[in-house]
């Protein structure tokens, strides 16, 4: 059977891979010019980074499996990382049971509320238990305001900026379970790919390509027009349009612009589902600079005047030799698009986000500012509200070929490389299914 994949990102090209190892006809439309989607990386310093921090867990088996089946695998390292936690602009190392007995912002009581609720939330198997409540909500009345809004709403702030108080409490135990899974007692261990996670997408890339994946790129996709198969009506620059015909169609891509590709198809139920689907926009910069800015990988930021999530230091993860002796930061944001970070600038981004940093590190200036870049993603995390279950799409439109296989169907785990992989292969096999049967009936 002749299938189209919408999205060249993980979820798509993990589709493309099982089909395509089962014998079906495959074809990729990916409106940019790479693929990989948000894994995507840029040219510095004589080697790829990605446009946004990245590591992945012990517990992300599928894309170690990929990493082997790609025999890319003695690229793929497990540093030891340090985890940091600014509050009253003083970094305070966090993350480790002596870390937390070291933290001068709670009192020793406090402290061991806090220490037990988190063992507790480990301890938690069954999700379910945890999707009517917000993670406010869940929080304060086992831990209380004061610990609840020193560690806890600050984190949640960063990642959901004014959305917060809407977030389930299943987000929140995912994020601690999976954690856990790459924590030992001296932080954590983070898998890395050196040379950067470009080198997956390459390989991936050729093995599809060697496989005979039709993979289009710069494609803009103008119509889906239905008659006995699906027509697919796009434009790759070239002075006329041109179409394809399929037997089923797969959108790897965010809700609100599947909306506007598939109207057509999309049933009353299933519109009021991807209606209550909302998104956080991503703003993340990366400073490429002479001197570090911490001994900590990653730091959250718990401050809330200041006006980002987090600083990750790559360079803390990587060394730095791969980067010509140039340490690599990464400051993370998650914000609406109404927010006016979002309109600014690189320059007067910078020029914001450098009187924080200088505030909470008095050696770090503009002046240690080799290089700078800023990358905006739009729909880059989905709002995990309550009872979010209930919201979840099908893998299948009602009636009708077309699959989707998106971030919003992660759950109750968070978003992840590893997810897109995992749901792109479920999706698939959910094809394959469809197909023998439908060949059984034939
Ligand atoms: C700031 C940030 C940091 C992250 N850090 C990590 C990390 O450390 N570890 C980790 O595992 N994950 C991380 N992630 C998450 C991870 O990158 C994603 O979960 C994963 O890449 C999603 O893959 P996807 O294929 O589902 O979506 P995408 O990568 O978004 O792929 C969708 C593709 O569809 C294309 N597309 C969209 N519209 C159209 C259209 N109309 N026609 C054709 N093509 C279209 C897009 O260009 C894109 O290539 C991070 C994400 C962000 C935003």
């Amino acid at each position: 059977m002749k299938v189209a994949i919408i999205g060249a990102g993980y979820s798509g090209l993990s589709i493309a891979k099982e089909l395509v190892e089962n014998g079906q006809e495959v074809t990729i439309f990916e409106k940019e010019n790479y693929v990989g989607g948000m894994v995507n990386t840029i040219d510095i310093l004589d080697t790829r980074l990605e446009k946004y921090y990245r590591h992945i867990f012990k517990s992300d088996k599928e894309v170690i499996n990929l990493i082997k089946e790609m025999e890319i695998e003695e690229n793929l390292i497990w540093p030891s990382t340090k985890m940091g936690y600014i509050i009253n602009n003083k970094i305070y190392e966090f993350g480790t049971p002596i870390s937390l007995l070291k933290f001068k912002e709670l009192n020793f009581l406090e402290k061991i509320i806090f220490g037990f609720n988190i063992i507790n939330l480990k301890l938690i198997n069954n999700y379910k238990k945890l999707e009517n409540v917000t993670a406010e909500q869940w929080l304060k009345k086992r831990i209380g305001n004061k610990i609840y809004s020193k560690i806890w709403e600050p984190l949640l702030l960063s990642k959901f900026g004014d959305e917060k108080e809407k977030i389930s409490m299943v987000w929140l135990w995912g994020k601690i379970k999976l954690r856990s899974t790459s924590s030992t007692n001296n932080g954590e261990q983070l898998g890395y790919l050196k040379g950067s996670y470009q080198k997956l997408t390459d390989s991936l890339y050729q093995y599809l390509v060697d496989k005979k994946v039709d993979i289009k790129l710069k494609i803009n996709i103008k119509e889906i027009k239905k008659e006995n198969k699906y027509t697919i009506i796009y434009n790759d620059n070239d002075i006329e349009d041109k179409k394809q015909e399929f037997d089923i169609v797969v959108s790897t891509i965010d809700y609100k612009n599947f909306v506007n590709l598939f109207n057509k198809y999309i049933d009353e139920e299933e519109l009021q589902k991807i209606k209550e689907i909302e998104y956080t926009a991503a703003r993340t910069m990366i400073i490429v600079s002479d001197i570090s800015f911490s001994p900590f990988y990653w730091i959250n930021v718990g401050n809330k005047d200041i006006p980002f999530g987090g600083i990750i230091e790559h360079t803390n993860l990587v060394s730095k030799d791969n980067y010509k002796q140039n340490h690599i930061i990464y400051i993370s944001n998650y914000m609406t698009e109404e927010n006016k970070l979002y309109k600014m600038t690189k320059e007067e981004l910078l020029q914001e986000y450098i009187k924080y940093l200088n505030k909470i590190n008095h050696n770090f200036s503009m002046k240690n500012i080799k290089q700078c870049y800023v990358f905006d993603e739009q729909y880059a995390q989905p709002i995990i509200k309550c009872n979010y279950s209930n919201i979840i799409l099908d893998n299948k439109l009602k009636n009708e070929n077309i699959y989707i296989c998106s971030m919003p169907q992660i759950y109750p785990e968070d978003r992840g490389m590893n997810y897109a992989i995992k749901e792109g292969k479920n999706t698939a096999k959910k094809i394959l299914d469809l197909i023998q049967n439908e060949s059984k009936e034939l």
